[in-house]
């Protein structure tokens, strides 16, 4: 009989600050659902952006996910020192004749007349999809990249979110998966990542679910397996406002002088809905109690003065 395959998760941080509230609970919550079936985690720099991250942050980070008590099996390299692995499947999605070069620039862009997502992009509306060898090269300067997607819907049944569905010709357009300064995308680089790692499970915040389609697509034109998904709800302030980074006060750098990891896991898995009375719970307990049955899954309402 062969041997049920372990889950393997992974935390993808950037290295662009400390972990604020809502990457800390994301983290617990991919921790604890690959660690109550005694999975593997993988952790991963998402460095693209050189110029926010750095290598402090990156130390920062793995120092905080361990305060926490969230370990991990395996680092992979960061994302910066991988961009002679993306070019091989960036030729090889050229190859396949799906990708163009793209010379629009940010103001034309940004006045597309189409409609906007809710993360602010826009519907590519192909204006340099069918270009002619000559009008290329008139532009005289490196273009982006831009990948052909399929008129298709794409469909996944997300841990938290339930069923979620988009076709990226009509929600999407095509989309940029390498930037005039040679710079990879997010979406090329993740799924590339996350797909050689052989990573089984994707577990982030809500605000990427819009993304996941992307990533369906390339998994299947690089040969990757798509991984379950779970993107965990947001966290709000008691009067609506979604926590961020601009929180300085909520940032771990603050939070870890006056809690306890044990103070602020309760506080989250309480408001989570994965444990029904306030406690104290370490990361082997919050474990133990996790389902996902259990997690809440619309925008969760903080009080902040009570962790
Ligand atoms: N690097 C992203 C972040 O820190 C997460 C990307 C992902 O999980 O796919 O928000």
């Amino acid at each position: 009989m062969e041997a049920v395959k372990k889950p393997v998760g992974r935390f993808a941080p950037t290295p662009s600050g400390r972990m604020h509230l809502g990457n800390v609970f994301a983290a617990l919550i991919a921790w604890a659902s690959i660690r109550c079936r005694d999975g593997e985690l993988v952790l991963r720099m998402e460095d693209l952006d050189t110029q926010r991250t750095s290598a402090e942050f990156a130390q920062t980070l793995r120092e905080d996910l361990l305060w926490l008590g969230l370990d991990w099996d395996r680092e992979t390299p960061a994302q910066s020192q991988r961009s002679a692995v993306y070019d091989g499947y960036f030729q090889h999605l050229a190859d396949m004749g799906l990708l163009y070069p793209c010379y629009c620039t940010r103001s034309q862009l940004h006045n597309v007349n189409a409609p906007h997502l809710s993360d602010g992009t826009y519907v590519y509306p192909g204006t340099c999809r069918d270009l002619s060898p000559e009008a290329q090269t008139a532009f005289g300067r490196a273009p982006a990249w831009r990948l052909r997607v399929p008129d298709r819907l794409w469909q996944l049944d997300d841990m938290a979110q339930g069923h979620f569905e988009q076709n990226l010709a009509v929600d999407c357009g095509d989309f940029v998966v390498r930037r005039a300064d040679g710079v990879y995308v997010y979406q090329l680089a993740v799924t590339v990542d996350d797909g050689e790692a052989g990573v089984t499970e994707v577990v982030r915040g809500m605000d990427l679910l819009g993304s996941a389609p992307r990533q369906m697509y390339l998994q299947e034109l690089l040969g990757f397996a798509h991984p379950t998904y779970g993107h965990v709800p947001m966290l709000l302030s008691s009067d609506g406002r979604r926590l961020s980074k601009r929180d300085k006060d909520l940032d771990l750098g603050v939070l870890r002088r006056t809690r306890k990891p044990e103070a602020l896991i309760g506080f989250l898995a309480h408001a989570a809905g994965i444990i029904d009375q306030p406690a104290c719970l370490s990361a082997k307990e919050l474990a133990g109690e996790f389902s996902w049955e259990k997690l809440r899954k619309t925008d969760i309402y903080l009080d902040i003065n009570h962790i």
